[in-house]
């Protein structure tokens, strides 16, 4: 762990082009990543993108049909995952129940040696010490949480000293505050070890909760690869900008341009022009868009909940204004509200679609909403 900037660090995992067939379905399609030493790395995405294949062609427990996956710059090709120096939780815990913890977290010492210099049983201590169960060694793994069982089969995993430690859905068998417990431990003992950590979840939050990296994948390819900010800031593509967090998302014809590098878009489904901000990150680096925005090029930005400043109309048209001058205005009507403790995520009905914002007031009627056009972020160009 420490300070260093993991971008620096050298590549601890490499995939060049592999990909998974199964008969006639792709489950892991061309993906090229780098996973650097130390690193928190997370596949996160929908079920059946490929993201538990892409961990088992890591682990050994697959081979590639085509493309070569690399540890420390070598290739393992036909390497079984017993030398590949990987440790891997599964979802369920699969602790034996018939031996004790301590036994369990022996028993990932079985195919291998204690570091140099530690006898079994201190290395045992040390792993429930790490795990923060240091007192369970006697205890039967059924008398355990299931957050507390997860722990000993990572402390299991760990055992051996492996060089690369694969998680696939540790967590999603846990109600929600357990996996938020557990999700901050895993981090903790990540980064205690700085052990290099390739993890698979469908939970977007936790994804970005937890990884120095993500990357988002869609049918069997990561869409954007980068750290959580940026996969949440600047989305590479409508996918990511959809799955992770709430979003919305506008398609229209760009009629205009300024010098200050603001777009006027005629918004598809409202009446509205609309001016959208075009700064250095303006338009997605790594996906879709690659090139800037002209006049009558159709684009896609989009906009979060959380960037839609919303003002009853009549408030709206007195003095306090949900748009100052200058800012976009979209009139919408209230639809549905959800109480969500610290915000209300409502969804509006603006024209024949739906517009989500946040708001801390109840809200109600007919509203008006204002963002920003620097808080719009295009995601995709479409030259014609
Ligand atoms: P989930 O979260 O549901 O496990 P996932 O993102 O991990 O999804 P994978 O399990 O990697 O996705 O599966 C990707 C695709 O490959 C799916 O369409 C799945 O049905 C298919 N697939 C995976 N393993 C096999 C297999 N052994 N035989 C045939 N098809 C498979």
């Amino acid at each position: 762990a420490g300070d260093a900037d993991p971008a620096d660090a050298p590549v601890a995992v490499e995939l060049d082009g592999v990909s998974k067939r199964y008969g006639g379905t792709t489950a892991v399609d061309d993906v090229s990543l780098r996973v650097r030493e130390g690193e928190f790395f997370t596949l996160v995405g929908p079920s059946g993108c490929g993201k538990t294949t892409t961990l088992r062609l890591i682990a050994g427990f697959e081979e590639p049909t085509s493309g070569t996956v690399r540890f420390a710059g070598e290739s393992v090709a036909g390497v079984p995952p017993e030398d590949r120096d990987v440790g891997v939780v599964f979802q369920s815990y699969a602790l034996f129940p018939h031996m004790t913890v301590g036994e369990n977290v022996a028993y990932g010492l079985n195919f291998a040696d204690p570091p140099a210099g530690v006898t079994r049983d201190e290395r045992v201590a040390e792993l429930l010490e790490l795990v923060d169960l240091p007192d369970a060694a006697d205890r039967d793994p059924e008398s355990l949480s299931g957050g507390q069982q997860q722990r000993i089969a990572m402390a299991r995993a760990l055992a051996p000293g492996p060089d690369v430690l694969l998680l696939d859905e540790p967590m999603s068998a846990l109600d929600a505050r357990l996996r938020e417990r557990l999700r901050a431990q895993v981090k903790r003992i990540q980064s205690e070890l700085g052990i290099t950590t390739i993890y698979v979840t469908h939970d977007q939050e936790e994804a970005l909760a937890v990884s120095d990296r993500v990357a988002v994948m869609n049918d069997g390819n990561p869409e954007q690869v980068a750290p959580p900010r940026t996969v949440y800031r600047e989305p590479a593509t409508r996918f990511v900008a959809e799955f992770v967090g709430d979003n919305n998302v506008f398609a229209g014809r760009v009629t205009g341009s300024s010098d200050e590098g603001e777009l006027a878009v005629d918004v598809d489904g409202g009446d509205e022009t609309l001016r959208v901000g075009v700064g250095s990150d303006g338009v997605a680096g790594d996906a879709a868009a690659t090139r800037s925005p002209e006049v009558s090029d159709r684009i896609a930005f989009c906009v979060r909940p959380e960037h839609l400043r919303v003002a009853s109309a009549d408030e709206a048209a007195g003095h306090e204004t949900a748009a100052p001058a200058g800012e976009n205005a979209l009139r919408a009507t209230v639809a549905s509200a959800e109480f969500l403790g610290e915000t209300t995520r409502v969804t509006l009905d603006w024209g024949d679609r739906e517009l989500l914002v946040r708001a801390v007031d109840p809200l109600d009627g007919a509203v008006t909403v204002g963002f920003d056009p620097g808080d719009a972020h295009v995601i995709d160009v479409d030259q014609r």
